[in-house]
């Protein structure tokens, strides 16, 4: 290989025979021996066969002969310089069969200098389909090109491929051999190989990735102690007396996993997931309430301060004259006095202690610290166990989320929580309608919105921060459609409006008028996508819908819905790509926070979904995890199965598997203590 076919490699990150084989093809070919006109593929070598209509020869400035072939489904146009002596021999009336690579020239497919041939117009097509690996090329090197290198150097790169699996798995599961199915997805005869190849592959990525979270989750029970705390049916009628509803069958239910999770003496790792409003932190609640009892302190993270202060006004609400001692961290508390605060927690005065998660981590100490409750609202963004000082146990964890996780994700990137999931919403809630508007039919949506505003209710009108500049963009379209609204079609409702260049205490202001029906309409920006509750508001109108990802879309329809009244969602819209087209139409079709998950998830990918690469996992190179149910779920038993015959693979057969994913994974995953 030539240094610069070398160069160009390694510029696509093949460095290695391995990275060669691993370079894997985006999409294959079907070469049919002819195709028709109509059919041709640019850029390829390819066979046609067809009528000669026309010939001409141009002798200057390059002589070179033309000829035009027809068939029932094109034309295309030959060409040979030199081809002085093809005057003789090509004519019009003739069936000709040309191979040659197609170009395209003025809208015409073209061959210049074509292998040619006469033939009976009843002769057959010739070949057989030819199945081609197409690969991911630059500009430097080709699909053809890599293809060649590929096709040179697989038997060498096949000669250091070893099997990882026992003959009896693969069997059972349907799978080729691992040296057969890397050259099988390179040059697979049939496009049926291809696909098994590239399934065999795909399962030794995803089947590494379980082995190591099974591992790595083994050795965190072994590693860790959590506080086993103690649960009765005493305390439960104590901890429900609490609230002044009957927790849904599904809170409940919820309650109870996660107390029989804290009776053990390793540490929970609990995902509760659920529609906002479905009463994830009235969960929660008593499950630091449980800790609580077991003379055990509990802590709230919230990504937010506005959120750390609501979830301490409702817990302090739901606690009015108990003798459970609660704080709140924020900024404001670590100007004043924050040493007091500190010192009562480290000494275990203060039972619950509700704060950000970057003000609460920083440096706080516990003095026995039992639960940590971390709220991702919709962020999702939960990596690993925060780190917080504690001079007990290592604290159970349960982390609240209102964007469920879908379940491909469930059994890869979150594999190491178990999962809780409310569906049921209290009961008394109404649904939402969501209706989507084009910009044309904005009257329509209005005339929706006053006609709640008529019957009593209130509105929120939410308004894009627009593009690069935020903090000034974002502040002008709320108040220039506040104004625009006063003075036009609300001019005879009280308009009030909220964002996040507000203070605080402005914010507050505004929250409360609105509360107080002081206001009817709140024209806002997304900071009114968490945490605001006005059951009387029960139309919300977006602009520019298609600007909001889809979760977030959904989490600003939850700001509705939540009286005893029906509720609106309207969307204005005029969308400029197919992306937004969908995410407005998913809006339309579900109201379930999990298909919304779920489509998320499809349109943006992992990466997009989270915000942030996570744990540490591998990023795989076949998988599109979101699509592999399936063999997430086949690898997910088949790794258990694996480490429950062998829970240190040390058998023979193991031992390139053992390398690989030590290879992987690091001494993180320590097997030799695993067992
Ligand atoms: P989430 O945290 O899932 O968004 P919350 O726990 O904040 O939900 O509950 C949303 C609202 O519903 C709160 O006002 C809460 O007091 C109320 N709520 C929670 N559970 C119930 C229930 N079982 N019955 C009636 N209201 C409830
Ligand atoms: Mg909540």
């Amino acid at each position: 290989m030539g240094a610069g076919r070398g160069k160009a490699l390694r510029e696509l990150g093949v460095g290695t025979l391995g990275d060669l084989l691993e370079y894997f093809p985006r999409t294959y070919q079907v070469e049919r021996s002819e195709r028709p006109i109509a059919q041709l593929v640019p850029h390829q070598i390819q066979i046609a066969r067809g009528e000669v209509t026309a010939v001409d020869y141009i002798p200057y400035p390059r002589p070179r002969f033309e000829a035009t072939l027809r068939d029932p489904t094109g034309i295309l146009s030959l060409a040979w310089f030199n081809g002085a002596f093809l005057r003789t021999r090509i004519h019009p009336g003739q069936i000709l069969r040309v191979q040659g690579k197609v170009g395209y020239f003025r809208g015409l497919a073209q061959m210049v200098q074509a292998k040619w041939e006469v033939i009976q117009p009843d002769a057959p097509l010739v070949g057989e389909d030819l199945v081609r690996a197409i690969y991911p090329a630059s500009g430097k090197l080709k699909s053809l090109a890599i293809w060649k290198i590929v096709d040179a150097n697989i038997e060498a790169a096949l000669a250091g491929v070893q099997e990882w699996f026992p003959p009896e798995l693969l069997k059972s599961r349907g799978l080729p051999g691992r040296r057969e199915a890397y050259r099988a997805i390179h040059q697979p005869t049939t496009l049926t190989e291809a696909a098994s190849a590239r399934r065999r592959l795909v399962y030794d990525e995803l089947m590494l990735m379980q082995l190591a979270l099974c591992l790595s989750r083994k050795l965190r029970d072994i590693d860790t102690q959590a506080p086993a705390l103690k649960f009765d049916r005493t305390l439960d009628q104590r901890i429900l007396a609490r609230f002044p509803f009957h927790l849904t069958e599904a809170q409940q239910m919820a309650a109870w996993q996660i107390l029989r999770d804290m009776q053990q003496s390793h540490p929970m790792n609990r995902l509760l997931q659920g529609d906002v409003g479905c009463g994830k932190t009235v969960v929660a609640l008593y499950a630091m309430l449980a800790a609580v009892a077991n003379r055990y302190q509990a802590v709230v993270l919230a990504p937010t301060e506005t959120l750390a202060e609501q979830h301490y006004l409702t817990i302090s609400n739901f606690l009015a004259g108990s003798s459970v001692s609660i704080e709140l961290f924020t900024q404001r508390t670590k100007k004043e006095g924050r040493g007091g605060l500190q010192r009562h927690l480290a000494a275990g005065d203060i039972h619950i202690a509700i704060g950000t998660q970057a003000l609460i981590q920083e440096d706080m100490q516990f003095a026995n610290l039992g639960l940590v409750v971390v709220d991702e609202q919709h962020k999702l963004g939960v990596g690993q166990r925060g780190i917080l000082k504690n001079k007990g146990l290592s604290p159970h964890y349960l982390v609240m989320t209102a964007t469920p996780i879908p379940r491909t994700l469930a059994l890869s990137y979150f594999a190491h929580f178990d999962i809780t999931t409310i569906t049921q919403l209290p009961s008394g809630r109404q649904p939402i309608k969501t209706t989507w508007f084009r910009e044309t039919q904005r009257a329509e949506a209005v005339m929706l919105l006053k006609r709640e505003l008529q019957a009593g209710r209130q509105a929120y009108i939410v308004v894009p921060q627009v593009d690069e500049d935020i903090a000034d963009q974002g502040v002008k379209s709320v108040s220039a459609e506040c104004d625009r609204l006063k003075r036009g079609v609300l001019a005879d409702w009280r308009v009030g409006m909220i964002h996040g260049q507000m203070k605080t205490q402005e914010k507050q202001a505004a929250m409360l008028a609105f509360r107080r029906h002081e206001v009817d309409v709140l024209v806002a920006t997304t900071v009114i996508e968490v945490g605001i509750d006005v059951p009387n508001a029960t139309v919300m109108l977006i602009e520019n819908a298609d600007r909001f990802g889809l979760s977030q879309l959904h989490q600003l329809r939850g700001r509705v819905g939540r009286g005893e009244h029906a509720s609106l969602c309207l969307l204005l819209s005029d969308p400029t790509s197919e992306d937004a087209t969908e995410r407005l139409t998913v809006m339309t079709q579900t109201a379930s926070g999990f298909d919304i998950a779920e489509a998320d998830l499809k349109l943006r990918g992992p990466g997009e979904f989270f915000g942030m690469r996570q744990h540490g996992l591998p990023e795989f190179k076949l998988a599109d995890i979101t699509g592999e149910l399936e063999l997430l779920k086949l690898t997910r038993q088949d790794a258990e199965a694996m480490l429950q015959n062998d829970p240190q693979l040390r058998r023979l057969s193991l031992m390139a598997l053992r390398r690989e994913l030590l290879a992987q994974f690091g001494e993180s995953l320590a097997l030799p203590q695993i067992g």
